[in-house]
């Protein structure tokens, strides 16, 4: 009987296939008394548990192959983190000793506590990290009952069209996924901001995650569908179904043959209007396949990966060392760094728990910055030094005013003078730049460039306080609607000043990297879109389709309205008249 079950969709296209089943290591833990004189032996064997686990970590994460996801090692380096903390590291050793159990136990007893503390965290961010505990916790356990640690081991011959079916992923299991040829990966855990959505998406095979009993419905070798577009499962389908997604199956493999071709074209529009294609990255690693998809360059190098699973701040060497190698990588090619935007759902160790009661709206991004003055001109002067090497710009997150535009700048202007009294040889006319993703900035964005050179819209933000809709939150997921009248109003306004005023304007949320946006951007007069490197040729597909002349007019229709619905409805069908699968070669 077929059987479909919902999940959050991560990876797009279609899989159909054999499922593999992944056994999960905690589900049958031994339990023993043990008697005093046994209760050394079982701590040290904790001991070197840990000791192999944080060994294995670490030759992961010295080891990570170059086609494995950007994020990776960042994700090994918090669970190494996590297998530091004394909850994982110690405290199961006084649980042995306290009650005389054996290690697994113990272990055990230490995961359901930590899981419950996990559970009563409000933040989504940090509540979402309990797999990541759950992860390392199951590493200890293998090792301790001397199981093999990883999903998929590099021994397992995997058939071309084989799911893996598992309770979650960690970060390690990915490394191996693009040489073991899996078609795709379902997993019970996971929610929308949890590592393994993240590691999934950047993977680009289909996969779904968090359904939450799919390894009890879904039997070893079974036929199975993965709708990596639509979040679905589908166990045992019938003729009917499976001969339409073969059909799926066929149009997203020729599509994405198709897509390939564009890595050398231009974008450039039908009417010959050059279109800059931007990545957005976080790490040095995540350059090479810019490059590779000729991408003009960065438009958001998101900076805060380097202030996060770590103890202390940066020093200005330490920053500068960083961004001297990545803009060295960038042959070039102009990169735009954006200083920390630190808060809400990223807090380094070192910030201690939020005590906002609304963190969206409280002391972030630029905000903090200017709380915290040594921090920002510290990075400021990294940032500025490590310029003398390429194309670099400077932008600010979350401006809210031209006052705090100007506030950033005497704190800029004092960077520099301290570089100047040491001598340092550093970029005095470095490009500025303000993030717009607060809906006041947007509206006072003529004041705004009076005093910058450039800027960049935060579509992410910008469409979450417009509409009151927390962008992480599942329940209000149905109001955050990029195509809302006033989001397009705000983003108009925005786009349209900045060209008034000769000053370059990009967009680098998600919207920039959503094909379905695409024209109607254009249509706006956008000309820079700064996106995710799997979204650029997608992206580039639709421009070169499109004549932005004709554009304009249709977007005025629906910029004229104020229906969200049928804002929509216009949408869908100035896209319809230039459907993806119509490719140009
Ligand atoms: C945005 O808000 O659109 C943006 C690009 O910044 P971030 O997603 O890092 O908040
Ligand atoms: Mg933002």
């Amino acid at each position: 009987m077929c059987i479909v079950l919902h999940g959050v969709a991560v990876g797009a296209g279609v899989a159909i296939g054999r499922a593999h089943l992944v056994v999960r290591g905690m589900d049958d833990v031994p339990h023993r008394e043990l008697s005093l004189e046994e209760l050394p032996v079982e701590a040290d064997r904790y001991e070197q548990a840990i000791k192999t686990t944080r060994r294995q970590l670490e030759q992961l994460r010295s080891e990570i192959p170059e086609n494995a996801p950007s994020e990776l090692g960042a994700f090994i380096s918090l669970h190494l983190m996590l297998l530091g903390d004394v909850s994982l590291s110690r405290e199961p050793i006084d649980i042995i000793k306290d009650k005389c159990i054996n290690a697994e136990w113990a272990l055990k007893l230490q995961t359901d506590k930590l899981s419950d503390q996990f559970d009563s965290i409000e933040d989504n961010y940090l509540r979402a990290r309990k797999q990541d505990m759950l992860q390392v916790v199951e590493r200890i356990f293998k090792n301790l009952i001397g199981l093999s640690t990883e999903v998929v081991s590099e021994a397992e011959d995997f058939e071309e069209d084989t799911i893996l079916v598992a309770y979650d992923l960690s970060p390690a299991d990915t490394v191996f996924f693009k040489d073991s040829r899996i078609a795709a990966f379902v997993t019970d855990a996971g929610g929308p901001t949890s590592h393994t959505a993240i590691l999934g998406r950047s993977l680009n095979i289909p996969s779904v995650i968090a359904l939450g009993h799919a390894r009890e419905l879904i039997n070893e070798d079974e036929l199975i569908i993965v709708d990596g577009s639509m979040g679905v499962v589908i166990i045992a389908p019938d003729n009917v179904i499976l001969k339409e997604y073969r059909r799926r199956l066929r149009e997203f493999r020729s599509l994405k043959r198709q897509l390939s071709k564009l890595k050398n074209t231009m974008a450039i529009t039908q009417d010959g209007i050059n279109i800059e294609l931007l990545g957005n990255i976080e790490r040095e690693e995540d350059i090479k396949p810019l490059h590779h998809l000729g991408a003009d360059g960065v438009g958001l190098l998101r900076s805060e990966y380097f202030y996060l699973n770590r103890h202390v701040l940066p020093t200005e060497d330490e920053l500068y060392d960083h961004y001297v190698a990545i803009v060295k990588k960038m042959k070039g090619k102009q990169i735009t760094i954006r200083t920390v935007d630190l808060g809400v759902d990223k807090n380094p160790r070192w910030f201690g728990p939020s005590h906002s009661m609304n963190p969206a709206l409280g002391l972030t991004g630029v905000r903090l910055c200017l709380a915290e003055p040594v921090m920002f001109r510290t990075q400021m002067r990294a940032i500025m030094r490590a310029a003398v090497y390429g194309s670099v710009r400077m932008m600010w997150p979350m401006i809210s005013s031209v006052s705090e535009v100007q506030q950033c700048l005497t704190h800029l202007n004092t960077a520099k003078q301290q570089l100047r009294d040491r001598f340092e040889e550093f970029d005095e006319a470095i490009q500025i730049g303000a993030m717009i993703e607060i809906p006041s900035a947007a509206l006072t964005i003529n004041a705004i460039l009076k005093c910058i050179d450039f800027v960049s819209i935060g579509s992410n933000d910008l469409i979450q306080y417009t509409l009151a809709a927390d962008r992480g939150d599942e329940s209000v997921s149905y109001l955050y609607q990029p195509s809302h009248p006033s989001v397009l109003k705000l983003l108009l306004h925005i786009i349209r000043t900045a060209n008034r005023m000769n000053k370059p304007v990009c967009v680098c949320g998600e919207m920039a990297g959503d094909e379905q946006y695409t024209r109607l951007l254009l249509g706006m007069g956008l000309r820079c879109f700064s996106m995710n490197a799997n979204n650029i040729l997608p992206v580039k597909n639709q421009i070169i389709q499109s004549d932005v002349l004709i554009l304009e007019t249709e977007v005025q229709k629906i910029l004229r309205n104020e229906d969200p619905d049928k804002a929509l409805k216009l949408l869908r069908k100035l896209n319809a008249t230039n459907e993806s699968s119509e490719m140009v070669d």
